[in-house]
């Protein structure tokens, strides 16, 4: 019997979600998260996908995520599908920030630990809770290939005239200040998922991503390869967010700071945490702002009017960066269910070759669609994304290689 599954760690700093792939058939075995990790209210549900076996939730205090995932591997064990198996081929742990170090697939050892560590200053809000993910992980199965799949490798063919800010260049070189760009699997498994939707090979087509979740990116890709992206440094730089803000001028900042008296940590929470559709209207699902616009609300509309208004900014920036557009494509929460943000993102964008079919566009469905009229010369579609699958399929490449 040859070991192929695998299974990928989503670790963030109170919770972890993780899915039990079979790289056999590509099918899942088992999804999960835990979520309060630290709480008196954590929190698990484990859903096995084989075997006829139920969804079952556990609720009380989770001290850690050390306790997290032995919690998992009991639940995974129940279910016959424990840790010890043979048939586990590797843990793939997705990492945020990569650094310019890595641009591929990574098997974690001492060293390679202690790099994405010395990257902690570069994404102090997820990088240690993914190191935490990976120390706890080794801890159940050392014998086991862990391999790190960083969210900024897919941005790393970005040429410098993308990547670099116009700053004095000893400045950024010694601070590493530069665009990384996240969601980077996501982007890859998009982009290919759309070329191959178009009947393509992904050599072949330019498409512009619009990754649309809780965070939102947008990438060109060119021929399969990035050549830009939204984010930059930190997952704060581009589109509005849920909850980030996205673009600012630089000198709200200061301004902020001497005018208001606020701490670069208050800055760095209001911009990250407190801005964006939540800054703007006090919510931040694209659901509940839907509503509340359909029914009037001023401040919902302003919000889903500025989301609107940028994403329509970087499908034009992009077009430009790319010369030839094949495809425009929407994906995560908002991207796969949100058909009115699509419909007025791609409104009045006929010059740039875009143009919605409006009923296939209302159609909900999981399947990557094409959702564009027949006669435009750029195809506009919604493909479900999938980070796991992306992260399993990478990581068993890498260890049966
Ligand atoms: P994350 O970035 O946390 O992975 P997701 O990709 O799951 O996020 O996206 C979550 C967001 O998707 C929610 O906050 C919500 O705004 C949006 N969303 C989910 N379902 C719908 C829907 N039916 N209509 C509009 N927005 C939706």
């Amino acid at each position: 019997m040859t070991a192929s599954r695998v299974l990928v760690l989503n670790s963030g700093s109170s919770s972890v979600k993780y899915q039990l792939l079979d790289m056999a058939d590509r099918s899942r075995l088992a999804v999960g998260l835990v979520e309060r990790i630290g709480e008196e209210t954590s929190r698990l549900v484990h859903e096995p996908l084989i075997g006829g076996g139920e969804k079952r939730e556990l609720s009380g205090p989770i001290a850690d995520h050390g306790a997290a995932l032995r919690a998992v591997a009991a639940e995974l064990a129940a279910d016959g599908l424990g840790l010890d198996s043979p048939e586990l081929a590797a843990v793939g742990h997705r990492v945020v920030h990569g650094g310019t170090r890595f641009t591929r697939p990574t098997v974690i050892d001492d060293e390679v630990l202690a790099e994405i560590r010395s990257l902690v200053p570069l994404a102090p809000l997820h990088n240690p809770a993914n190191i935490t993910g990976i120390e706890v992980a080794r801890s159940l199965r050392g014998d086991l290939p862990q391999v790190a799949v960083f969210d900024t490798a897919f941005h790393s063919t970005m040429p410098e005239s993308a990547a670099r800010y116009a700053l004095d260049a000893a400045t950024a070189e010694k601070y590493a200040v530069r665009r990384y760009g996240f969601h980077g699997t996501s982007h890859a498994y998009v982009s290919r998922a759309t070329a191959a939707l178009l009947g393509k090979a992904p050599e072949e087509v330019n498409v512009i991503v619009l990754h649309l979740g809780n965070g939102a990116s947008a990438s060109a890709v060119r021929g399969g390869v990035c050549v830009d992206t939204s984010m930059g440094l930190t997952p704060l730089e581009g589109l509005v967010m849920g909850t980030r803000s996205g673009d600012l001028d630089p000198a709200v900042i200061f301004h902020l700071a001497r005018v208001g008296g606020l701490s670069i940590d208050e800055i760095d929470a209001l911009l990250n945490k407190k801005s964006g559709l939540l800054g703007l209207c006090g919510d931040n699902d694209m659901r509940e702002i839907l509503r509340r616009a359909g029914e009037g609300d001023a401040s919902a509309r302003l919000a889903f009017e500025t989301y609107v208004h940028r994403l329509k900014k970087y499908i034009g920036a992009y077009s430009a960066v790319l010369g030839r557009v094949d495809a425009v494509v929407f994906t995560a929460g908002v991207g796969e269910n949100a058909a009115a943000v699509r419909e007025a993102a791609v409104d009045g964008l006929a010059e740039l070759g875009l143009a919605l079919d409006l009923e296939a566009n209302a159609v909900r469905s999981p399947e990557p669609r094409l959702i564009s009229t027949e006669y435009a010369r750029v195809a506009v579609a919604v493909v479900p994304t999938d980070e796991e699958l992306e992260i399993a399929t990478q990581v068993y490449a890498l260890v049966t290689a």
